[in-house]
């Protein structure tokens, strides 16, 4: 036995290579080449399970498009078949920024994510309109022209980001201020519903079924006023609004950091 392995160890030494014969150092290099081999096997594993990774992420994402996409389309499908729906949004504080009184076109300042909430409401198929009390006209501080300018403007620049108008609608009137054309106790002035159900009728809106978008009480208080859902954006008065909710008659069903938010719950419950 003793010669036997005394024999047989020499053999292998031969047979694991002929460098290996030539002293430690070699070994030191196939150690290394080892060490190289795993590391390698290493990198392309991370490599590989990183590929799978991003694969599945990319994926996911593309489903979730694609769920977004198919939403809109059922939503514009199903308005089709009945009367359309609508939103309308309250103008100052909820479309642009409430400077006051906007008494020229300059003075328009539109709230940067304004466009594509207005654009995602295009493409879910409801209509899109403009309900805003301007009692300027009746206090003298614009004529219904400079209005019709102002209107303009913000329609040329949402149209720049794709986003349309589908009318707009304003009370120039106040009880208290103008003219005989414009002093009076009109059924427009939100939250009196005039507004709604003259657009109701121009459109064959449903009213009970379309939502309303505003800063104020009186924006939630027309929307309660004829069914719709009401939401408030904290933008504009909406902060103020919100912090007094409790003197209202109609609370908000829904609230919102901004018009972009409230558009996308909107869409998000359909
Ligand atoms: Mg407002
Ligand atoms: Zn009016």
């Amino acid at each position: 036995m003793k010669i036997g392995r005394r024999r047989i160890k020499p053999r292998l030494n031969a047979q694991r290579s002929p460098r290996a014969q030539l002293g430690s150092k070699l070994y030191f290099g196939q150690d290394f080449d080892r060490t190289m081999f795993y590391r390698t096997e290493v990198f392309v594993h991370r490599f590989t399970c990183r590929t799978i990774k991003l694969f599945f992420v990319f994926q996911f994402c593309e489903s979730e498009n694609l769920f977004r996409r198919e939403r809109l389309k059922t939503v514009s499908q199903s308005s089709d078949l009945q009367s359309a729906r609508a939103v309308f949004l309250d103008r100052d504080g909820t479309i642009n920024e409430d400077s006051g009184y906007v008494s020229h076109p300059r003075e328009l300042i539109i709230y940067p994510w304004a466009a594509e909430a207005i654009r995602l409401i295009n493409e879910s198929g409801m209509k899109a309109f403009v309900i805003t009390n301007q009692s300027g006209v009746a206090r003298g501080l614009y004529t219904e022209e400079t209005l019709h300018a102002v209107h303009e403007r913000m329609r040329e620049e949402l149209a720049r980001e794709g986003a349309k108008i589908d009318a707009f609608y304003y009370c120039p009137h106040h009880p208290d201020f103008g003219d005989a054309r414009y002093k009076k106790i009109c059924d427009c002035r939100k939250p009196r519903p005039g507004l709604l159900h003259r657009a109701a009728r121009e459109h064959r809106i449903e009213l009970a079924r379309s939502y309303v978008i505003g800063d104020k009480a009186s924006d939630m208080n027309l929307a309660a006023g004829v069914g719709a859902v009401g939401a408030l954006v904290l933008t504009g008065y909406g902060r103020g609004t919100h912090a007094d909710s409790e003197r209202w008659p109609c609370e908000p069903s829904i609230v919102a950091g901004d018009l972009l938010e409230a558009v996308n719950i909107i869409l998000d419950r359909m």
